[in-house]
């Protein structure tokens, strides 16, 4: 019988690895947190919503019969990645993270890093008056800004920011197309997430392109233990 094996998603990468995991022969779940009203479909089983913090994954891996746990969540779900770490820990599952390259900014890019959406209040009043604002969650200290936000999300749904145009719009996205959209918003700077990775790298090729400051918020620090850059390195690590 092949090895099962549970991948946490809600990344393309994510759903990437499942399909080439499950196409390879193993028995392969995928699972989401179940934000998402119509997921992409995967060629591996799907199952949507929380396992029921630690106590309620580290049940599910003993249930099903989990023999290893891929953690391919997004780096800004620390939540998960930190439940997925104590519960692998608890009944001896075997887990690694497909961690995302993080972002390293080139000549001509205007970056300033910050730990959080409060910090980036103070920064943005002088960096212009419309804002493009790349995520749609823990927006409410920017209400207390006097400034114009255009917000993307992925899915269309509530923004906690009266007064914000949303753009529903999914990625990847490409640099001409960000560069288009930036320009006809009349964007003056950007807040987004250093996600890292390659399909929302983009609008930062096109700040750099128009010269607008980028505000990045840090990502949280992974739980420890073992981490891979890509799908051929947790291929090595299954054999
Ligand atoms: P989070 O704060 O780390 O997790 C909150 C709770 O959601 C977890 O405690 C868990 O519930 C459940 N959960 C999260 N990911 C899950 C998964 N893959 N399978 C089953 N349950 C999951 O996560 P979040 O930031 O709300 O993100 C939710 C999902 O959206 C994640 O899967 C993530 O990969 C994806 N995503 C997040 C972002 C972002 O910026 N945060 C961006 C793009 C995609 P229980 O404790 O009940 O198990």
């Amino acid at each position: 019988m092949s090895r099962r094996i549970l991948v946490l998603g809600g990344t393309t990468e994510a759903r990437s690895l499942a399909d080439r995991l499950a196409l390879d022969g193993f028995d392969t779940v995928l699972s989401l947190a179940g934000r998402t009203a119509s997921p992409a479909r995967s060629v591996a089983r799907m199952r949507s919503g929380g396992f029921g913090g630690v106590a309620g994954l580290a049940a599910y891996l003993r249930a099903e019969k989990i023999e290893r746990c891929i953690d391919a969540t997004h780096p800004f779900a620390a939540r998960i990645s930190t439940n997925a770490a104590a519960a692998c820990a608890q009944t001896g599952v075997p887990r690694i993270a497909l961690l995302r390259g993080a972002w390293q900014p080139v000549d001509g890019d205007r970056w300033i890093f910050v730990d959080d959406v409060q910090a980036a209040v103070r920064l943005l009043p002088a960096m212009g008056r419309r804002i493009f604002v790349a995520f749609a969650d823990g927006l409410a200290p920017l209400a207390a800004l006097e400034l114009e936000f255009v917000v993307r999300r992925a899915e269309p749904g509530p923004v906690d920011l009266p007064g914000a145009r949303v753009l529903v719009q999914r990625g990847p996205f490409a640099r001409d197309a960000e560069r288009d959209l930036l320009k006809t918003e009349r964007i003056d700077a950007i807040l987004a997430k250093a996600s890292g990775g390659d399909s929302a790298r983009a609008k930062l090729d096109a700040a750099r392109n128009l010269g607008l400051p980028v505000v990045l918020l840090r990502r949280p620090a992974a739980p420890p233990g073992p981490s891979a850059p890509d799908v051929a390195s947790i291929l090595a690590w299954l054999a």
